[in-house]
């Protein structure tokens, strides 16, 4: 086993500012190097249930949301085939990286999809999809476009797709925790975000919020989705029949959730207003840093998104190896359809502080005027 890597002596990684997943911080980490416990009994079932409600809260829900293992797009398979049957008929907006994902998950769900391009670095014109919607069964959209930093409208989306009778699905995932986003008060039918992005917590975990129009939803399906995992019905089930002392069908990484409990009674003794605030303040100061380093922000001003600061840059490359041999952290460089056109600066978990905001831009410079 010489040349393996050692597990237990893992290198000095690089500090994240990355557009995802973001560095745990510290009181986290050890709820993580927390000995595992059993995934049942009342101390367990009480954390489980504490959790769920925090997770609830930030994604504005009313009714409990779902916490299942697996990552935000395991739940943007869920929302997707719970919602929808084979053969119904959705609109996607084109948003980018994970705009294409939801096209990829509705069309391997058999759904039929109508895709609305939108040009990178523009907010979705919830226009072209009234102009698409009537007669279709949904809506799917992200609110933050991780690719482009955009934050998509998704308030007048959802309007829109609940004036057509279509359901309202939306990726949150680069956006709960970063941005108000609330499948109730937005009008949505499905809100899925992840542990590792505006949550600040470990990646694995992945979250879907029904609003009462989605669960009616639901409950209207006239066939079970053609999964067992995925199937909301199975997690309805445990938490119905088995609440008391196992409320989920699965093993559950009981780690994960520790730090993921940690990580939001941080957001929430804070204030989530507050939270997603300074989110929106350090974005700012960051991108207007940017901005004086001579990088156009690639969103057009107004749709600026918290969570992720991208940024046009002709030659991402030998800034991002500056950075890393120079100052031993990462950024983003662009992902389709920004890729190797930009440079992304990820705002979550320890490392989201001004400090190292100046750091990263300082950074940038230095990589600029290099000789
Ligand atoms: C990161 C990201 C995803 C994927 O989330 P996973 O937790 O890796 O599955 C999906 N959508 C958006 C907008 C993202 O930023």
């Amino acid at each position: 086993m010489a040349d393996f890597i050692d597990p237990l002596k893992l290198p000095n990684m690089p500090e994240l500012m990355i557009a995802g997943p973001g560095e745990l911080h510290e009181e986290d980490l050890d709820a993580l190097s927390h000995q595992v416990m059993a995934h049942y009994g009342d101390f367990w079932t009480q954390l489980h249930s504490e959790t769920v409600a925090l997770v609830t809260e930030v994604m504005g829900a009313s009714e409990p949301a779902y916490l299942v293992p697996g990552t935000g797009s395991a739940c943007l398979d869920a929302a997707i085939m719970n919602l929808f049957e084979p053969g119904q008929r959705v609109v996607v907006a084109d948003t980018g990286y994970f705009g294409q994902r939801l096209i990829q998950i509705a069309r391997a769900q058999g759904l039929e999809v109508i895709v609305v391009e939108v040009p990178p670095g523009e907010a979705i014109d919830p226009a072209r999809i009234a102009d698409v919607v009537a007669g279709l069964d949904g809506v799917l959209t992200v609110h933050v476009e991780t690719a482009t930093g955009v934050r998509h409208p998704i308030e007048q989306i959802a309007r829109v797709a609940a004036e057509a009778g279509a359901a309202c699905v939306v990726d949150g995932v680069a956006s709960v925790g970063a941005e108000i986003a609330s499948v109730d008060q937005m009008g949505l039918d499905a809100l899925v975000t992840s542990s590792q992005k505006g949550l600040d917590g470990p990646p694995g975990l992945g979250m879907v919020a029904l609003s009462a129009s989605g669960r009616a939803r639901v409950e209207a399906r006239s066939i079970r989705p053609p999964s067992w995992y995925l199937d909301l019905k199975t997690w309805d089930w445990f938490r119905s029949e088995w609440g008391a002392w196992h409320p989920h069908p699965v093993t559950m990484p009981s780690n994960l959730v520790v730090a993921l409990n940690s990580s939001l009674r941080r957001i929430f003794e804070r204030g989530l207003d507050a939270w997603v605030e300074d989110r929106r303040l350090l974005a700012k100061r960051c991108r207007e840093g940017l901005q004086d380093l001579g990088f156009e922000p690639i969103p057009s001003p107004g749709c600026e998104a918290n969570l992720v600061v991208a940024a046009w840059c002709e030659d991402p490359a030998p800034i991002l190896t500056h950075l890393l041999k120079e100052e031993h952290l990462m950024i983003s460089g662009g992902l389709p359809p920004t890729q190797g056109r930009a440079i992304r600066v990820g705002l979550m978990g320890r490392t989201a502080t001004e400090e190292m905001v100046e750091r990263v831009l300082q950074g940038i410079e230095s990589a600029l005027t290099k000789p």
